[in-house]
């Protein structure tokens, strides 16, 4: 008997209508002779809603409660669906995070988990019972509810599958699968049949937001096959695994993301000597700021530029910070820009090729868009572009790479040759 775990978001479950939806496709796959452990979100936007009461009590509110709040959000989903599925003549049961065995460390507000004990999972499945898990929270050791970040629900339904050593992980949400890029805004864009973790690792952390980079980390860790697809037809979705295929890896690139959360920080004339860089990012990085892309120009005259990236909500501090580190170290003052955006094009195939990078640049050139920055890594590359010009590039990059679609019988994208 195979073990299926699915997962429905937020606005899966966000009304009756739609809990019982879900209810009567969980009660098909487990009909169809399978043990089913379904993970749920809070229902609709009642985790913002969670978080608004807060801010009407306080600024700064503990974070330890913010968990204990906010856990009521899937304490709500769950009981609900099991009532659903009870209704249509089912065994089942919810439990929540601590329940299950959901073991996290002690950080408030994104924990990480540390370990799912599959015991009492096992217990209910062999009992014949579906199974149906909060997600986003978990316990410490001392029993200290935590929760696992914003979309963390898809990583308790990774390490649940992993746990239970599960066939499949199935990831329910609004659209059919993971796309070549945004529909919105390429309105041909093309679901992917299949995408390695790694590509998937890094569209997620780019801005696709179909999953939560933390959930493909651990399917990336313990080989789950994860199943990205709508909860409202029967269509195949994306198939995220560790794809050897030759032919897969011939392709070059899979997906274009865009992230509109870019601003930009230079600090010129910087003093071209062992342990600058150091002193800058290290300042930033005791005050929590995260940095993303940084660009270091060539030397002239002992001195250098350094550029970095930071998400909006960082500028500020990070100003702060860099303003003190120019007194610091006696560098020639700073700029920062916050109407910037990423765009990224994303394929395990380009480690090999070269050339891939100069037919973004060209795309980009060919629309007159200015490149602010580059960055690469062995299977994406990285620009930063102003804000305004983000949709354009990412629909002259997407064409470029021909990746729409209608080429017939091809979801597996651009081939070199
Ligand atoms: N309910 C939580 C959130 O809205 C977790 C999730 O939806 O995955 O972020
Ligand atoms: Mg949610």
């Amino acid at each position: 008997m195979a073990i299926v775990v699915q997962k429905f978001g937020g606005s899966s479950v966000a009304n009756p209508e739609r809990i019982q939806r879900v209810a009567r496709r969980v009660v098909e796959t487990k009909a169809a002779g399978n043990q089913v452990v379904v993970i749920v979100s809070a229902m609709g936007d009642s985790t913002d809603d969670l978080i608004d009461l807060a801010r009407q009590i306080t600024d700064k509110p503990k974070a330890r409660e913010m968990d204990m709040l906010l856990a009521t959000g899937e304490q709500v989903s769950i009981a609900l669906l099991a009532m659903a599925i009870d209704k249509l003549g089912h065994s089942v049961l919810s439990l929540t995070g601590p329940q299950v065995g959901i073991l996290t460390e002690h950080v408030h507000g994104k924990a990480k988990i540390l370990d799912v004990n599959p015991e009492r999972l096992r217990l209910e499945l062999d009992a014949g019972n579906i199974v149906i898990v909060a997600g986003f929270q978990g316990a410490t050791e001392t029993g200290e509810i935590t929760t696992l970040g914003r979309g963390g629900s898809d990583t308790t339904a990774v390490a649940v599958a992993a746990a239970l050593k599960a066939d499949v992980c199935e990831i329910f949400t609004d659209v059919d699968g993971v796309y070549t890029t945004d529909p919105r805004v390429v309105s041909n864009a093309r679901k992917l049949n299949r995408i390695t973790y790694d590509e998937m690792l890094e569209l997620a952390s780019l801005g696709a937001q179909v999953l939560h980079p933390r959930s493909v980390e651990v399917g990336k860790e313990y080989n789950v096959p994860i199943h990205v697809r709508s909860s409202f037809n029967y269509n195949p979705g994306t198939i995220v695994q560790e794809v050897v295929d030759e032919v897969e890896k011939d392709m070059m690139v899979r997906g274009v993301a865009y992230d509109l959360n870019v601003a930009k920080i230079g600090l010129f004339d910087v003093p071209d000597k062992p342990g600058v860089a150091r002193t800058l990012f290290k300042a930033l990085a005791e005050r929590r700021v995260n940095v993303d892309m940084i660009i270091q120009s060539a030397m002239r005259d002992d001195k250098n530029d350094i550029a970095f990236t930071v998400g909006k909500d960082d500028l500020e501090l990070a100003v702060e910070v860099v303003k003190e580190v120019n007194e610091a170290i006696g560098a020639g003052g700073l700029t920062y820009d916050a109407d910037l955006a990423k765009v990224s094009i994303v394929g395990a195939g380009m480690v090999s090729r070269p050339g891939v990078a100069a037919m973004m640049f060209e795309a980009l050139a060919d629309e007159g868009i200015n490149i602010d920055m580059i960055a690469t890594s062995e299977i994406k590359v990285s620009c930063v572009v102003s804000a305004s010009e983000a949709k354009r590039a990412v629909q002259a990059i997407h064409k470029a790479f021909e990746l729409e679609g209608d080429v017939a019988a091809n979801d597996e994208g651009f081939k070199a040759g």
